[in-house]
C-alpha cells in the first residue's frame, strides 16, 4: 500500500513568501495540495499523509514535516512551492522539479514523472528537472521531490497561477504522475446504489435504458407505472428505480410534470371500444359519447395510435373518434 507524503510549502503566516501584490505563497502551493490529494483518492490502495497545516495558520517547521514523512514511512515524498526571483515584477518564467544532490534513481524517475504532468498543466516554460540540498530532499529517507510551480513575481506567470483551474490541473497532474510511478489502479466508482431509499411515483412516466436519455427524453422503453420503488441509481438528476431492490430498473427524469403526461379526452363517436391490452384485437367493451377520460400514455400499435388510460385501459387515438379536452 504505497504511502505518500505530500505537502504545500510555508503556511499563512510565513513572512516574506509573497508576490510583489501581497498573494501569499502557502495559498497557491495548497490549492495544488489539495486538488492532488482529492485526485489521489481517486485510485485503490494508497495512504496519504499531509506535511502542513490545512488550515495555513500555522506554518509547520521543515523538521517537524520530514520528521513525520519518517516516522510514518512514507514511500515518497512531495512538496509544491511557487518560485521567487527577486520579488519584484519580471519576465522569468517556468516550471521546475528537484531532487537531492547526487545520483538517486528512484528520486528522479518520480521526479520526472510528475514533472512532465505538471508542465503540461502549467503551459509555462519547461526549465527542467534539477538538483539541490534543500532540507526536505536530504532529510526525507523516502524518495522526495520539490516542485517549483511557476514565479510567483513573474508577470507571466501569475496569469496561470490566479486561475483556480489551472492549479486544479496541476494537483491532477501530480496525481497522474504518482499514479505512473506506483503503477496504480482507480477505485471501482460506487455511485449510490440497491439503496433502501423508496421513491413515491404518483403517476406513469417514459422509462429509459439511460440516465441521458432519460434527460434527453430520447429512446422511450416503455412506461413505469405509479408506485412504490426502491432507488437503485442516480445520474445527471436522473434516477433508476426499480420494483426488485438490488436489480436496475428504468431511469426516469423525476422533473417531468405532471400535465405534459396526462391529459383528458372527451369522446366523439356515438359508441367506442375500448381495449384490455395494447392490441386492437383485445376489445372489452364499450363508451359512450360525451364521456372523458384521462390519457397517461400514447402508443403506436400496428401503425395506428392508442390512448393508454388511466383506467389501465387503452383506446383509439384517432381524432374523428376522440377529441382532447
Ligand atoms: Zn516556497
Amino acid at each position: 500500500m504505497p504511502k505518500i507524503a505530500i505537502g504545500a510549502g510555508h503556511g499563512l503566516i510565513t513572512p516574506g513568501k509573497r508576490s510583489p501584490d501581497g498573494e501569499k505563497e502557502w495559498e497557491f502551493n495548497t490549492k495544488v495540495v489539495t486538488a492532488a490529494i482529492r485526485f489521489l483518492h481517486e485510485f485503490q490502495s494508497i495512504e496519504i499523509l499531509r506535511l502542513d497545516d490545512p488550515s495555513g495558520n500555522t506554518d509547520v517547521s521543515l523538521v517537524t514535516r520530514t520528521n513525520k514523512a519518517n516516522a510514518w514511512n512514507a514511500d515518497i515524498l512531495i512538496s509544491c512551492h511557487h518560485n521567487a526571483h527577486t520579488g519584484k515584477w519580471g519576465k522569468w518564467t517556468g516550471t521546475e522539479t528537484y531532487t537531492y544532490t547526487g545520483s538517486w534513481k528512484q528520486a528522479e524517475k518520480l521526479a520526472d514523472l510528475v514533472h512532465n504532468e505538471v508542465v503540461r498543466a502549467y503551459q509555462l516554460k519547461n526549465r527542467g528537472l534539477k538538483k539541490a540540498d534543500f532540507h526536505m530532499l536530504r532529510e526525507s529517507k523516502m524518495p522526495a521531490i520539490l516542485i517549483e510551480g511557476a514565479f510567483m513575481d513573474s508577470t507571466i506567470d501569475i496569469k496561470r497561477m490566479r486561475n483556480p483551474q489551472v492549479l486544479e490541473q496541476v494537483g491532477k497532474g501530480i496525481a497522474t504522475g504518482v499514479e505512473k510511478y506506483f503503477g496504480l489502479k482507480k477505485k471501482i466508482s460506487s455511485p449510490v446504489k440497491s439503496s433502501d431509499v423508496t421513491y413515491q411515483l404518483k403517476q406513469s412516466v417514459p422509462g429509459f435504458l439511460t440516465a441521458a436519455d432519460a434527460k434527453a427524453g430520447k429512446n422511450k422503453q416503455g412506461t413505469v407505472e405509479a408506485g412504490t420503488y426502491y432507488i437503485f441509481n442516480q445520474a445527471s438528476g436522473m434516477i433508476n428505480i426499480t420494483a426488485h431492490k438490488g436489480i436496475p430498473g428504468s431511469w426516469i427524469n423525476p422533473n417531468v410534470k405532471s400535465s405534459s403526461l396526462s391529459f383528458l379526452i372527451k369522446i366523439k363517436a356515438d359508441k367506442l371500444w375500448y381495449y384490455d391490452r395494447p392490441d386492437w384485437n383485445a376489445k372489452k367493451s364499450t363508451v359512450k359519447k360525451g364521456e372523458v377520460f384521462t390519457v397517461v400514455d400514447t402508443l403506436s400499435v400496428n401503425g395506428s395510435k392508442m390512448y393508454k388510460l388511466k383506467s389501465g385501459f387503452y383506446m383509439t387515438a384517432n381524432p374523428n373518434y376522440v377529441e382532447k379536452q
